[in-house]
């Protein structure tokens, strides 16, 4: 559906039933265009060191308050060994953002080990900005998928969010690296940020068509006590949901996840995202004691769940939405194989 930004920016404010007429439409082009069955992504967190100060983030460098960690090779391989055994087709690999060559080839072994042991698996990656031959090289060793939010498709705005050492060219151009390099490409932004308007939320939404991304994660903003947005106000849930379900309107072959973010607004905030149009879901794996080291945004969920309670909780869900857990496919995006046929 091509819809302009008037269109667009009203359907984002819809209320009540104009709302619940959204959301039916959202599922409905989901379910004929990419079915009713929802991926897995096995989430591992498996760093939280970070070289970035953005101003949002609760894992920020100059958070002193954060311990710091780093899963052993042992743990993370063991993290990948619970996913496969619990049908996850696919696994994220996230952390906060380093450079080094020590970081990017401990993660290059994570990557061909995984691949040694479990040819089938999606590998995804989440590390931030890197150079093109460090993607090229993750690519070389498996490593098939990446999601690096754009965070806000303004320019301005991205400003606003981020030291002025960042930059939002950079970012973009990692983007465009990825998919040139040949991964599926995921981004996203945060819903209901600080300076953000509905106008930007809408641009957002262009922006993902305008750049051909396989693959969307959004959830609504929500503050950290320890950086200067603590006292702003969290992103709503109506609003998280309408992005969601616009943007299956726009680009029905996707893969957009209901995102962790959802459920600590709402006990029933993932549902409610598969039920506006989403498709794919991403179960915690990071060892439970590792758990509150990643903490994003206050209020994080299933901190003092097992991975086991995570799987259990999340099957929970998906049927509850009256969809499909896909377990043991990859699921990969519909539009990237697409794509890939030309
Ligand atoms: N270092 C990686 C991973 C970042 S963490 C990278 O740069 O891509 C994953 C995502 O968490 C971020 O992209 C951001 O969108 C989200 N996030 C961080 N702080 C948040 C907050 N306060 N509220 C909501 N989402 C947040």
């Amino acid at each position: 559906m091509k819809l302009t930004k008037s269109e667009i920016i009203k359907l984002l404010l819809s209320k009540d039933d104009e709302q619940a007429k959204l959301h039916a439409s959202a599922a409905l082009v989901r379910n004929e265009n990419v079915g009713q069955k929802v991926y897995f992504r096995g989430l591992i967190e498996f760093s939280n060191f970070c070289e970035n100060d953005c101003h949002y983030c609760g894992i920020r460098r100059s958070n002193a308050n954060v311990e710091r960690y780093s899963l052993e090779m042992d743990e993370i391989l063991e993290c990948i060994d619970f996913s496969a055994r619990a049908g996850y087709g696919s696994v994220v690999l996230q952390s906060g953002q380093l450079q080094s060559k020590s970081f990017v080839d401990f993660v290059d072994k994570i990557v061909q080990k995984t691949k040694e042991k479990y040819p089938e698996m999606g590998i995804t990656l989440s590390i931030g900005e890197q150079n093109r031959k460090t993607y090229k090289k993750l690519f070389d060793s498996g490593a098939t998928r990446y999601l690096l939010r754009i965070e806000t498709s303004n320019r301005d705005h991205y400003f606003k969010l981020h030291p002025e050492e960042m930059s939002f060219e950079k970012r973009k151009n990692c983007l465009l690296e990825l998919k040139d390099i040949g991964y599926q490409v995921g981004t996203g932004v945060m819903i209901e940020s600080p300076y953000q308007t509905v106008e930007n939320l809408a641009d957002d939404l262009v922006f993902f068509k305008e750049n051909d991304l396989d693959m969307i994660g959004m959830g609504p903003f929500i503050p950290h006590s320890d950086t200067i947005f603590s006292g702003h106000a969290t992103g709503r849930l109506e609003t998280a949901l309408n992005m969601i379900s616009v943007l299956r309107l726009e680009m029905p072959d996707i893969n957009i996840a209901a995102s962790t973010a959802l459920q600590a607004i709402s006990p029933t905030g993932r549902e409610l995202g598969l039920m506006a149009g989403a498709n794919v879901i991403m179960p915690m794996v990071t060892p439970k004691k590792y758990r509150r080291g990643f903490l994003l945004y206050d209020g994080k969920p299933c901190q003092n769940e097992s991975s086991k309670d995570c799987m259990r909780c999340i099957i929970a869900r998906i049927k509850s939405a009256g969809l499909t857990p896909a377990l043991g496919e990859t699921g990969d995006s519909e539009y990237f194989k697409k794509r890939k046929r030309g």
